[in-house]
């Protein structure tokens, strides 16, 4: 496949990235299980060391197999390159090592999934990165917060987990551009399937493939996904891509590789020095995922559709967060983004608060109990004693976890049988 703009979204999600394995014809990605890669010459290793040709050199920096997982996921996507990562933790600390230096900040919205607001929060204090949460329907407060001098970057998830909140993508890229800022765009609950940032002025989209890519909840594995759009020479604050970088000879990465220079500082700086690199076992898993993503994603959205649909009339639940249903706050926003459905993740309050919550989750028996979202199974999850627990009460409540909340990961199940559950469960508490 040579030009991915002529294909359809299916056909890149079966094979973008992807060819017959040139030695052998296998007609799936062969797991490429090597940590090395023997050199035709001296020459040829100094040039790949000097970035001067494209190759493999070691595992930690680029792989075959994780190679073919980032070109699907950068075709899916409409972007120009991507790096894999170990986990979606590990791309949101990369992306933001090319873009950061101590002192530096960014703005990240306040509703997020909760292991990134301790990560943005208290983990990355330590880098000397300051993370600045606002709430990204406020617009003024979002200006001024990308108005600091040190700002870097905007950050947001395009349908926020647990919420259910759905981010004005283009108002807040058309924000991050006038700050002279890119817009970071966490993918990971639409995923392209149903959202595609780029295609609203977003300018790096990351993923948890944990979660819908791979689809199956068994890999760990995350990507960063440039656009290959945003002018980082427009101002001074990029210096990792416009300023000579001394560990490859002062080569300039943004003057040398164009739209593909945050891409390759990612695997040339990023993966080389940090290390966090994606197993090549797991982007077989995640690249077979990939596969089935349009039709998972379809039928994730049907199930949690009729979901929603039975627990807003039942009457030991408060209220129902999914923006499928009429009258949702961010209907307008899935039609606009999502093409009119709501994905896989919701939340919903249950009558009698925390106590009832917990009760709720140990009652399910086809729902499992735990901490993942964007498996085949039904998963259930009780925010407040779990995922946010490290949060203080009212970040917790800001982003979308109060002592009420349950979150629901929708699975491919018969869709009766999910009701079923949930009505047994809802009995018992
Ligand atoms: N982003 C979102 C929206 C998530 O839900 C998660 C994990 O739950 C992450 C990022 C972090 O991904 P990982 O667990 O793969 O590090």
């Amino acid at each position: 496949m040579s030009d991915n703009s002529f294909y359809g979204f299916e056909t890149l999600a079966i094979h973008a990235g992807a060819a017959p394995d040139p030695a052998t014809g296998a007609r799936s990605t062969p797991i490429y299980q090597t940590t090395s890669y023997v050199f035709d010459d001296a020459d040829a290793a100094a040039s790949l060391f000097n970035l001067q040709t494209y190759g493999y050199i070691y595992s930690r920096l680029g792989n075959p197999t994780v190679s073919v997982l980032e070109e699907r996921v950068a075709a899916l996507e409409g972007g120009r390159g991507a790096i894999a990562t170990a986990s979606g933790h590990a791309a949101q600390q990369l992306a933001l090592f090319t873009l950061m230096e101590p002192g530096a900040s960014f703005v990240a919205a306040n509703k997020l999934y909760g292991g990134s607001v301790t990560q943005f929060t208290r983990t990355f204090k330590k880098f000397g990165w300051h993370c600045d949460m606002v709430d990204v329907e406020d617009l003024a407060a979002v200006k001024l917060a990308l108005a600091k001098p040190t700002c870097k970057a905007l950050f947001c998830e395009s349908l926020a987990n647990p919420g259910g909140v759905i981010s004005d993508l283009e108002t807040l890229a058309g924000l991050a551009h006038e700050a002279g800022v890119p817009l970071i765009v966490d993918n990971t609950m639409a995923s392209p399937a149903l959202c595609r940032p780029f295609d609203f002025g977003a300018d790096i989209v990351i993923h948890s493939t944990t979660k819908f890519i791979s689809g199956h909840g068994n890999a760990m594995g995350g990507m960063v996904v440039d656009s290959g759009k945003f002018d980082w020479a427009q101002n001074d604050k990029f210096p990792s891509l416009t300023k000579p970088e001394p560990a490859y000879h002062g080569l300039v990465f943004y003057e040398t590789f164009g739209d593909l220079a945050l891409t390759v500082h990612g695997h040339a700086v990023g993966l080389r020095d940090l290390g966090p690199t994606m197993a090549p076992m797991n982007a077989f898993l995640a690249i077979t995922g990939a596969e089935t993503l349009p039709l998972r994603m379809q039928r994730h959205s049907e199930n949690a559709d009729k979901i929603a649909r039975y627990l807003d009339s039942h009457p030991n639940v408060l209220w129902v967060s999914y923006a499928g249903l009429e009258g949702n706050k961010y209907r307008r926003l899935a039609d606009k983004y999502l093409g009119g459905k709501a994905g896989s993740v919701f939340t919903f309050g249950v009558k009698g608060g925390y106590e009832a919550g917990i009760k709720l989750v140990e009652a399910c028996e086809l729902f499992s109990h735990l901490a993942n979202i964007g498996d085949t199974r039904s998963l259930i999850l009780h925010p407040a004693s779990t995922t946010h627990r490290q949060l203080t009460p009212e970040q917790a409540e800001a982003a979308g976890a109060g002592p009420d909340v349950i979150r629901l990961s929708v699975g491919l199940e018969t869709v009766e049988d999910l009701v079923r559950d949930l009505e047994q469960a809802l009995e018992a508490i």
